[in-house]
């Protein structure tokens, strides 16, 4: 970091680069930046903020709405809707779950989500469902919000989202029977393009017994039938 004619994130990009990271909209890049890197970072995007601004001609030096727009923007994705990115993994301390009477039954969770699509940084507001049959570990069960949230807030696509889910539950459970469905509102559809209200995508990832076991996917389907009785949306 000795060359100062380049910016911090130029600087990072090709540290990453040459490390062969992938550094898409939906992946976590937080070991490649402390709190320190982040706020420099900030600062070069509130810059860049400003130059799209001015190319948009809206007046940052008299519109009052306007002035400190581009520092706002560049605040809101690293520290709120691209947090995820950026934040290291929740801690997820587990407990064993090997005792006489262990948990052998299935949990479901639901967990509230918002996200952003990678194609044009619309807001992806829903809800998913996270079910599992108990294995070695168990989690807290504010972890898999938890989880689930550090996986959204990114740019994501919701096909993505729920596999990122699954994965992350995976690794921090032990789990190898588990269930996701997400089911969310994307501003993509109603802001712009089709302009559809209330256009609801859902998607599904099954694993293990969830995927071969009918019983096992007909109980997590009607617990989530129960769950949206009870907290509809
Ligand atoms: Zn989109």
């Amino acid at each position: 970091m000795t060359d100062t004619s380049k910016n911090l994130s130029q600087v990072i990009r090709e540290r990453m680069k040459a490390d062969k990271k992938r550094f898409w909209a939906g992946d976590n890049i937080s070991e490649y930046l402390d709190e320190n890197a982040k706020q420099k970072l900030i600062d070069e995007a509130t810059e860049a903020f400003e130059l799209v601004l001015d190319r948009l001609l809206i007046d940052q030096e008299t519109d009052p709405n306007s002035k400190g727009t581009a520092r706002r923007l560049a605040k809101m994705y690293f520290n709120e809707i691209m947090a995820g990115r950026y934040e290291p993994a929740p801690d997820a301390t587990s407990f064993p779950n090997d005792s006489a009477d262990r948990y052998e039954g299935m949990l479901v969770v639901r967990s509230e989500l918002r996200s952003m699509c990678s194609h044009h940084h619309q807001p992806v507001v829903g809800v998913a469902y996270i079910g599992i049959i108990a294995a070695q570990h168990l989690i807290g069960l504010s972890k898999y919000t938890r989880i689930a949230q550090w996986c959204a807030r990114r740019g994501t696509l919701q096909e993505e989202l729920a596999n990122e889910i699954a994965r992350e539950i995976q690794k921090a459970t032990g789990a190898v029977d588990l269930g996701v469905y997400i089911q969310a509102t994307h501003g993509c559809c109603e802001n712009r393009g089709i302009m559809a209200h209330s256009s609801l995508t859902q998607t599904t990832v099954l694993k293990g017994a969830f995927k071969d076991d009918m019983g096992t996917k007909k109980e997590f389907f009607d617990n989530i039938k129960m769950q949206q009785e009870f907290a509809p949306r």
